[in-house]
C-alpha cells in the first residue's frame, strides 16, 4: 500500500479532504486493490472475492473467509478511526527521521502512549524506520 499526500500541503487539508470514515475506506480500497480484489489470508491470495450486499465485506471463494480493507493491515481491531490514523500518517510522512511523540499526541489529539503504537505500526508498516548505531554500543538499535 503506497500512501500519496504529496497534493495536501498541511494538516488542515489532510483533515478535510479525509473527514469521513467512508471517504477514508474507499482510499484505503483504491489504493490497496486498485486493480484486482485478492483474498488478504496468508497462503490463499485467492482471486475469486465476492463483495457483500452492505459493501465493506469481502467473502474468498477459496478460503471462505470473510474480510474487509482493514483486515491483515494496522488498521485492524484498531478502536482509532480512520480519519485519525489518516492524518498520523500525513504527519509521520513529513518527519522521515523521527516523530516527536509529544507533539503527534497532541496534532492528532490522542493520549501519548496511543500515539506512540501509532507511530511505531505506521513507520514499521512503511519501512520508515531507520537504524541508528549508538557510540560505544555494538548493537545497532533501530529507532522508530
Ligand atoms: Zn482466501
Amino acid at each position: 500500500m503506497t500512501f500519496n499526500f504529496q497534493s495536501f500541503n498541511n494538516l488542515d487539508e489532510v483533515v478535510a479532504h479525509f473527514n469521513s470514515e467512508k471517504i477514508c475506506k474507499d482510499y484505503l480500497e483504491q489504493i490497496r486493490w486498485a486493480e484486482e480484489i485478492k483474498c488478504v489470508y496468508q497462503g490463499c491470495g485467492h482471486d475469486k472475492v465476492y463483495r457483500y450486499d452492505n459493501e465493506r465485506t469481502f467473502k474468498c471463494s477459496g478460503c471462505n473467509r470473510q474480510f474487509n480493507v482493514r483486515t491483515g493491515t494496522i488498521f485492524h481491531k484498531s478502536k482509532i478511526p480512520l480519519t485519525t490514523w489518516f492524518a498520523a500518517m500525513y504527519l509521520i510522512s513529513l518527519q522521515q527521521k523521527s516523530t516527536s511523540i509529544t507533539k503527534l499526541s497532541e496534532d492528532i489529539g490522542v493520549s501519548m502512549k496511543t500515539a506512540y503504537a501509532m507511530n511505531r505500526a505506521i513507520r514499521i508498516q512503511f519501512g520508515m524506520y531507520v537504524r541508528k548505531k549508538i557510540p560505544g554500543r555494538k548493537r545497532t538499535i533501530r529507532k522508530i
